[in-house]
């Protein structure tokens, strides 16, 4: 039988559509009846992993999660902008909780899709991690037989970014503009 997982969710600045569909997620999966969810607000709380949405812009959100860090918390990166705050929201002096705690897992996309997502939250149960994604976009291109937009004389950023996305973008003939991350961020997966 699973086990009951508590997942604590800590939000920095951010949109909050990652959060928006992990809650969608666990609903249309019935996860609910394995994994309580709670807010992180101080750090103490009873939480075997912490999601972490956004970026980390003030002091007072660094030392929560140094905190959070120290108790041995199990810290996810949960989206793009988790991962790399920067390039994701274009804010200068933002940073990844993943520089300053040590992270167990991440998931891209902006917002990641249900199925990233409820693999992931099925992975927690078990306590182990996702696979990491570590082509770029440009391979599920050549998989599906999509005419390549560089060819045509279009931009295009798949060569730069992380796959997973079955190529929602040029699937429709539109450029991808690296919402999942760069390939060079794959280290704090
Ligand atoms: S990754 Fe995208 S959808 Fe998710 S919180 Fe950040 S900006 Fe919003
Ligand atoms: S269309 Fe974009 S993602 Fe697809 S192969 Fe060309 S450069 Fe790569
Ligand atoms: S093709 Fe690029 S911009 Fe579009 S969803 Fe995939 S990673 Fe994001």
């Amino acid at each position: 039988m699973k086990r009951r997982i508590k997942v604590g969710l800590l939000e920095k600045k951010a949109c909050g559509g990652c959060f928006e569909r992990l809650k969608e997620t666990a609903v249309s999966n019935e996860l609910l009846d394995n994994i309580e969810f709670l807010d992180i607000i101080k750090g103490d709380e009873k939480a075997d992993f912490v999601l972490v949405q956004g970026g980390v812009l003030s002091s007072s959100q660094k030392k929560l999660l140094e905190k959070i860090s120290r108790a041995k918390k199990k810290l996810i990166l949960f989206g793009s902008c988790a991962i790399d705050p920067n390039f994701i929201l274009g804010i200068k002096n933002i940073r990844s909780a993943g520089e300053i705690g040590s992270v167990f897992s991440s998931i891209c996309g902006c917002p990641p899709s249900n199925d990233e997502i409820g693999e992931l939250l099925k992975s927690l149960i078990l306590s182990k991690t996702i696979p990491k994604i570590s082509w770029p976009v440009c391979n599920e291109c050549s998989e599906n037989e999509i005419k390549c937009l560089l060819l045509k004389g279009e931009e295009c950023d798949g060569p730069n970014t992380l796959g997973g996305c079955e190529v929602l973008c040029p699937k429709y003939d539109k450029s991808c503009k690296g919402c999942r991350t760069r390939l060079e961020k794959k280290e704090i997966r």
